[in-house]
């Protein structure tokens, strides 16, 4: 394998990119927004600029990952030489079954179909293409330059000649891969999100503020974020869905997102991304918001 596709070129799309130009693939980031493009070359130019500073990469490295990158604006053209296309769309169903048609319809028959999807069914998705053998989950951390593990997820018709692939990949990108089934959340979402919705309802139910909470998890669970800092990071928009997809997955109750994470989703405070979630960046620093509003 050596020409990766990747499909998004936000948050996961831009760290997937720069990972595999990194490891010498040549990778062709697509995205049908062409300022999410630029703005993905800006921020993996920033972060291998901070990776030779740190001394983890030579100044010529960093140029050999920029020049394996091509971006694309068109589907078709960015996937027709791909052994293997990982997709990072927006977490949303129907936009995800549309892609993978079209990547059926376009991408040379024999390359594999990977979703980043932090919840989505990798079965279902599979369903919408003549190659269900093919389709995976490879489920990147973020930030994916830095975080080792892959969360491999084998639909109910995924191969092992597919697993064993995508496995012996992720090893390639110096990462940690672990196989799991396909079940709403998959392992990491499962566990992470019911913590997540719980301290937003810690939170609603006044029991303590933001710094709080958050401090109560870092210095008590020895957690290197606080999870309302953690849901600000990931982006609020992406918890919701995936607090949907379990809830629906699951039909229970226990998974329903909290009042509040709905609310401020509606009112588009998405975390880092939109400047404003749980904390405020839009000063440079993080200062906590809610926290006055619940007071
Ligand atoms: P994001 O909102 O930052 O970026 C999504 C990108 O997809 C945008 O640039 C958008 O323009 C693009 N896009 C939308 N429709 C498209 C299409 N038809 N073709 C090409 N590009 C299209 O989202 P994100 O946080 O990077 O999440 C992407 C995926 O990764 C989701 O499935 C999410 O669940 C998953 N994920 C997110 C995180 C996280 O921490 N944010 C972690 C692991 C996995």
């Amino acid at each position: 394998m050596k020409n990766i596709a990747v499909i998004g070129s936000g948050t996961m799309g831009n760290g997937i990119a720069h990972t595999f130009a990194q490891f010498g693939y040549q990778v062709n980031l697509v995205d049908i927004n062409i300022d999410a493009l630029g703005k993905a070359v800006a921020t993996i130019t920033k972060n291998l600029e901070r990776q030779v500073a740190k001394g983890t990469l030579t100044e010529q490295d960093k140029e050999n990952t920029l020049a394996n990158i091509t971006t694309y604006t068109n589907l078709e053209q960015g996937v027709e030489d791909a052994d293997l296309i990982v997709e990072a769309a927006t977490e949303n169903i129907d936009l995800k079954l549309k892609i993978f048609k079209d990547l059926d319809q376009f991408a040379k028959p024999e390359a594999i179909l990977a979703s980043n999807t932090s919840s989505i069914s990798i079965t279902q998705i599979a369903a919408v293409t003549n190659r269900g053998d093919k389709v995976i989950g490879m489920h990147f951390m973020n930030p994916v330059p830095v975080m080792k593990l892959v969360e491999v997820i084998r639909g109910y018709a995924t191969s092992n000649e597919t697993t064993n692939l995508v496995m012996d990949l992720s090893k390639n990108l110096a990462k940690s891969p672990v196989e799991v089934n396909d079940y709403p959340g998959f392992v990491a979402n499962r566990i992470l999100m019911p913590m997540i919705n719980e301290a937003i309802y810690t939170l609603y139910e006044n029991v303590a503020g933001v710094e709080e909470i958050d401090t109560v998890m870092k210095l008590g669970m020895a957690h290197p974020m606080g999870p309302l800092q953690l849901a600000d990071f990931i982006g609020l928009d992406v918890c919701l869905a995936i607090l949907n997809v379990l809830h629906n997955g699951f039909g229970n109750p226990k998974y329903a997102p909290c009042p509040l994470l709905v609310n401020m989703v509606m009112a588009g405070k998405k975390g880092i991304k939109s400047g404003e979630g749980f904390y405020d960046y839009s000063n440079g620093v993080k200062e906590a918001k809610v926290a006055a509003k619940f007071a």
